[in-house]
């Protein structure tokens, strides 16, 4: 059983997660390699798995048999369950609790060597079509406080599975930098009547160098304090940061921007590992902790984040949690253009 365990002196939480250990090296199912027979996030294969929470499929298919264009499944390694018990304990000063939680693996396509930009829009669509139907479901668990969802391609990404697939996790805590970025947004609105994300929309507007693609409801930027080279951020100009209340016609919409991306970031940085990541904002009070944003939904606006892995940190990033980034975000932001407009 893991352990969702509170660090005093760094205010920040940790889980301890045994189970993880025994994650098999799925990585040797690499690029190329054709033998995809015991993938067990393969089409034909889903007798391997847990039975699937959700699915879109062809009709006339049924639960955990082919047919299928994306499929949701426990995390059977996972790093907390739903299943544990959802209480608070206290052993001496330190507090703990049992690692209650969803652990979930969207498997992204039946197909086993498909790298993201190599998707089509329709499997864009299906993907975000997917993660919105869980986060509605999901949303109706009064337990779980927030949600992370994220993508690890490649090795240096911390993928242990060459199959495309994303992960969400739903835990009882909001993760304290998480809970800190929250309080800066929500004290902004109160404070101002307007949202943070649209004031920083509007000064990269003004500025325009780090801009990538914009269209209608959304814009695809490069940070201005860029953690790392080429890391973008796609965030609605319009929408809240509820997906699940996302219309389709606006899902179709952010499909083929994030199409265009890859494409783009393709061209730039080849077959490049990465962390996606998607910000929803905090779902339900946590528990035992003092913390309620009212309306936090009003205040927030649905994003995106594309991280490049392409160089490693150490001692001083995880001493002071200050990344150094080599390459200034409006000259990511000029290539990308560029490569979007066929100059290179
Ligand atoms: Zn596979």
């Amino acid at each position: 059983m893991s352990e969702i365990r509170y660090n005093r002196l760094e205010d920040n939480y940790v889980i301890i997660a045994p189970e993880r250990l025994h994650r098999p090296d799925y990585m040797a199912w690499s690029r190329g390699d054709e033998n995809t027979h015991s993938c067990p996030f393969c089409e034909g294969n889903e007798a391997v798995t847990p039975p699937e929470i959700y699915a879109i499929r062809e009709s006339g298919s049924f639960a955990d048999e082919k047919g299928w264009l994306t499929r949701v499944i426990p995390n059977l390694f996972k790093a907390v369950q739903i299943e544990a018990p959802y209480i608070l304990k206290h052993e001496g000063a330190n507090k703990v609790w049992d690692g209650f939680g969803a652990h979930e693996i969207i498997i992204d396509s039946p197909k086993h060597l498909i790298a993201m930009s190599e998707w089509s829009q329709a499997t864009y669509f299906n993907w975000l079509k997917t993660i919105q139907t869980r986060v509605r479901d999901l949303r109706n668990d009064q337990r779980i406080a927030h949600i992370s969802i994220f993508k690890n391609h490649g090795v240096s990404a911390g993928a242990s599975q060459s199959h495309s697939h994303t992960q969400l996790i739903g835990l009882p805590i909001i993760p304290k930098n998480i809970q800190r970025k929250y309080e800066r947004i929500y004290s902004h609105y109160m404070n101002s009547g307007r949202l943070l994300i649209d004031d920083i929309i509007e000064e990269e507007r003004k500025d325009g160098r780090r801009i990538v693609i914009e269209s209608d409801s959304f814009i695809a930027f490069c940070p201005f304090a860029s953690e790392h080279p080429f890391e973008v951020m796609i965030t609605s100009s319009t929408l809240s940061s509820e997906i699940d209340k996302i219309e389709d016609l606006k899902l179709e919409e952010l499909s083929k921007l994030l199409y265009e991306l890859f494409a783009v970031m393709e061209v730039q940085l080849g077959n490049f590992d990465f962390n996606i990541s998607l910000s929803i904002a905090p779902m339900h009070k946590p528990f035992a902790v003092d913390v309620n944003f009212n309306n936090i939904n009003l205040t927030c606006r649905f994003s995106i984040r594309i991280t490049p892995r392409i160089y490693g940190h150490g001692g001083f990033e995880l001493l002071t949690s200050t990344m150094i980034n080599p390459v200034e975000p409006e000259r990511c932001a000029q290539l990308l253009r560029e490569s979007k407009e066929g100059k290179v």
